[in-house]
Formats: C-alpha cells, structure tokens, sequence
C-alpha cells in the first residue's frame, strides 16, 4: 500500500504572514493525519518561515523549483543546498509552468533532479501532455519521454527518492480536470512506465499523485484509483477549508 502524498503549490501566491498562520492551522488541524503524507511548497520567502512553524511536526516542506548547480553566478536562483538550508526536503521539478513560461526542457529538468537526488532533496517530478498532444493521441508517447528524459542515467536505487506528478496541462487551473478512468489510465501507463523502462523494481511502490483542478468536489474519485496515490494542488490549496477538506479525504 503506497502511502498517499498531498502536497500544496502555492506557486507565487501568500506573503510571509499569510503562509505562517496556514501552515499554524495545518499543523494543529492535521499533525497526526498519519494515512497520508502532507506537503506544502511556498514562495521561496516563506520557507524558512513555514519551516520554523512546522518543526516538530510530519508536515513537510518543498520548494517550487531549483537550479541544478551547486553555486555560482546564477543570478535570481536558488541551489538545493540552499533549499535544504531552509527546511525543505521536497522540490517541485518540472511544473508545466516552468516548462512552458521558462523554457525548462527535459534536458534542463534531469539535471535538477540529478542535483536534487545528490544533494538529499526529493523531487516531486511533474509531466503531462497538453491538449494538442491527447487530441494527437501522442499522451502516451510524451508521457514516457518525459520520464525517459527527465531520468535518464538516474541510478535506479534513487527513483525510490522520486515521487512523480501527472498534470495533464489542460487541466491546470482551467476547472477542467481528467476524469478518474482517463487519469488512471496515465498513471498506471507510468507506473509500467518506471518499472520497464527505467528498470525499477519497485515501481508498485512509487508514488504517483494527480494534479490539475483537483478540489474537493473531484477529489475522492480520483483518489480512489489504484494508480493514484494522492494530488498535487494549486488553486484549491491556497484556501484552507478547501485543502483541509481534500486531506480529510485522505484520511477518512
Ligand atoms: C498545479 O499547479 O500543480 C495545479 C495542479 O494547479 P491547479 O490545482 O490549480 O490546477
């Protein structure tokens, strides 16, 4: 049994205050929800913040993205040593934004779970197509390239550390979400995926979250599907009634 991941990406939303007094709630609410794993990935501002506040709790910290160099004249970017230095032990690598407002190709995207993987943070590896690319029919044939790319020369005892996202792009803060049967679908083709192509032997127990409007509405079918072992939320995770009802699904 995979134990579920939930995690928050407030992408470049909430000041410093406003993240410390969620992440205040989330801990007194939900620090024994032991069925499933909680993480929230703030503005870089709000990390060591939100780290102080989670200290001493199982709630986890990510950070929305990394360089994949150690240091150096990377002006506006951050390392994961840097990461780690302020509490986090997750980071997002390969949202569709960055992938298609900054350029990130999957060339850019294994380097920075390389480094990742290096340096002890685990990466929280997003893929997905877009709507041209299901509508091609060609989901499949991205789906697995981004894997293959994303992980190539990876050693197959660090994919334990990779948990991996599917975001169909069309359903990325657009209300339209995939429906169980068609997420299913992608997650348990990735999850051969892993296993064949990557020659992972343990690719039954990766985690493989859904992400793309999810809410609490949508939520409890989607989790409900073998392949599907928890969600990856934006827009639904910056109120706190709405990602504490997606976590009490979880947990139920
Ligand atoms: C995301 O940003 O990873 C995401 C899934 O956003 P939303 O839930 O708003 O679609």
């Amino acid at each position: 049994m995979v134990r579920p991941v939930i995690a928050a990406n407030w992408k470049m939303h909430k000041t410093i205050p406003e993240a410390v007094e969620f992440a205040k709630r989330l801990k007194e609410e939900f620090s024994e929800a032991g069925d499933v794993e909680i993480v929230l990935a703030p503005p870089f501002t709000s990390l060591r913040p939100v780290a102080d506040v989670l200290k001493d709790s199982s709630i986890h910290l990510a950070a929305q993205n990394m360089h994949w160099e150690e240091k150096g004249a990377y002006t506006g970017e951050i390392s994961a040593a840097m990461l780690i230095d302020a509490g986090c032990e997750f980071v997002i690598v390969g949202h569709s934004e960055r992938r298609t407002l900054f350029g990130e190709t999957d060339t850019i995207l294994n380097r920075k779970i390389s480094a990742a993987l290096k340096s002890g943070l685990k990466p929280i590896f997003c893929i997905g197509e877009t709507l041209e690319e299901r509508e091609s029919g060609a989901t499949f044939h991205i789906i697995k390239k981004q894997i293959k790319e994303g992980l190539n020369n990876i050693p197959s005892d660090d994919i334990r550390h990779v948990a991996f996202a599917y975001e169909p792009v069309w359903a990325i803060g657009t209300g339209k979400t995939a429906t169980p049967v068609q997420a299913q679908e992608v997650h348990s083709f990735i999850r051969k995926t892993i296993a064949d192509d990557l020659a992972y032997a343990h690719a039954s127990e990766t985690v493989i979250m859904y992400g793309g409007s999810v809410n609490p509405e949508n939520a409890g079918s989607l989790m409900n599907q073998p392949d599907i072992n928890g969600a990856l939320v934006g827009g639904a995770a910056l109120n706190f009634g709405s990602f504490g009802s997606i976590i009490k699904m979880l947990t139920r």
